[in-house]
């Protein structure tokens, strides 16, 4: 008995060593920007999903201090008792402008909102598809929830079809889950073909737009809005962390699913109101979204201009196959993706590292904003040119 039951958490610790899979924090200071200071380190910051650069901007800066000083910081309660302010209404009104549905319902971040939502809309008797990539709370939601989970492979539609039609019988409700642009890969779900699919298959579908809003589609509504879908029927869930350069998230749709989930998701219902500051914050990043496309516009052209600097200059890495602006270039090991990591930090450029089990393979992800100046993409290339030189 002379072992702790807490013994094996260091054995586990030394196999992710072993594995180069060990991941510790790094201290950022300073206002979130196209530049960032790690350690006093002046570097060029291509690991943020702030896309628009509004994480910094001074307007949601005023407007959170602003609510600050007439609501306070904290919520102080769930929604449902002592939580709500008419400042959430409004956010949650603003969104289902921006997503062109009935009505929204704001969660305390991205995350919870998956959760929630999956867990109240199928249970044991249900059946949930779901793309091999999806982000980490898609599939937590998906255990959450204890429906029968069958996973198709990345953006596989016939394979979809076919488990559709093998299990969709056997089970009462069926829910069809994927990311909008694959956080991880930076590429687009086939939506219209999945649309068809759930229409065929008489099953909900629900898009994550955590990426894809406020980088996608003409007011900068995501891929639904990109695909000038209309209004079709489906449930559309995303973050406020990410290009709305807040914190919180939500889930848009119609009147009576939103009606719904304020009844029967249990994270929001048990789980504290988001604080006025981010959400006044959110509001003016929505607002701002959709009255200066300018932002969404440079951010389009960094990336052309990135992935026309990588076709030119180094021909030989191919990005694994990118349609907005995360952009990844795949490595053999998790050890090459850490020494190109670290090698491009001496050259004052922070572009992360990805490794099992966050992702099958390793690979260097690259996200652009539109604060970059061509400059700082000149650099990354520059950077990757020469730790590359064997292969560029
Ligand atoms: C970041 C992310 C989330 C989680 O959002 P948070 O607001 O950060 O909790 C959910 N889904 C996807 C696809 C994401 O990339």
């Amino acid at each position: 008995m002379s072992h702790s039951p807490y013994s094996w958490l260091s054995h586990s610790l030394d196999t992710i060593h072993r594995a180069h899979w060990y991941r510790s924090v790094q201290t950022l200071e300073g206002l979130p920007g196209a530049i960032a200071s790690l350690r006093g380190q002046k570097v060029i910051n291509f690991a943020s999903n702030n896309y628009l650069g509004l994480a910094g901007d001074r307007r949601l800066i005023a407007a959170a201090r602003e609510a600050l000083e007439q609501y306070g910081t904290g919520s102080t309660g769930s929604r449902l008792t002592s939580g709500h302010r008419d400042l959430h209404r409004d956010l949650e009104r603003s969104i289902a402008q921006l997503k062109q549905t009935e009505d929204a319902l704001v969660f305390s971040s991205g995350y919870l909102a998956n959760l929630g939502a999956i867990a109240a809309l199928v249970g044991p008797r249900d059946l949930i598809l779901s793309d091999e990539y999806n982000h980490s709370s898609l599939k937590n939601g998906a255990i959450l929830s204890k429906a029968t989970v069958v996973t198709y492979g990345h953006k596989n539609v016939k394979e979809l079809t076919e488990k559709l039609q093998e299990y969709r019988k056997e089970y009462r409700r069926s829910l069809i889950l994927t990311d909008s642009i694959f956080s991880m890969d930076g590429d687009r779900a086939p939506l219209p073909q999945y649309l068809e699919i759930a229409q065929t298959y008489n099953s909900m579908l629900l898009i994550d737009e955590a990426h894809a809003t406020g980088v996608l589609g003409s007011t900068g509504a995501g891929l639904v809005e990109h695909f000038q879908l209309g209004k079709p029927e489906l449930i559309q869930v995303g973050t406020l962390s990410k290009a709305v350069g807040s914190l919180g998230g939500y889930v848009a749709g119609s009147s009576i699913l939103i009606d719904y989930l304020r009844n029967r998701a249990p994270s929001w219902i048990y789980t504290t109101g988001l604080s006025p500051a981010d959400t006044a914050a959110a509001q003016r990043a929505i607002e701002i979204i959709q009255t200066e496309p300018q932002h969404r516009e440079q951010l389009w052209q960094n990336i052309a201009y990135f992935q026309d600097l990588l076709t030119r200059h180094c021909p030989q890495i191919a990005p694994i196959a990118s349609e907005s602006p995360i952009i990844c270039l795949p490595l053999e090991t998790p050890k090459q993706a850490l020494e190109l990591s670290q090698f491009l930090k001496t050259q004052g450029i922070f572009a992360p590292a990805i490794r099992p089990p966050t992702v099958p393979t390793s690979r260097i992800r690259i996200s652009l904003m539109a604060t970059h100046q061509r400059e700082h993409l000149e650099s990354l290339v520059d950077g990757l040119k020469q730790k590359l030189l064997y292969v560029c």
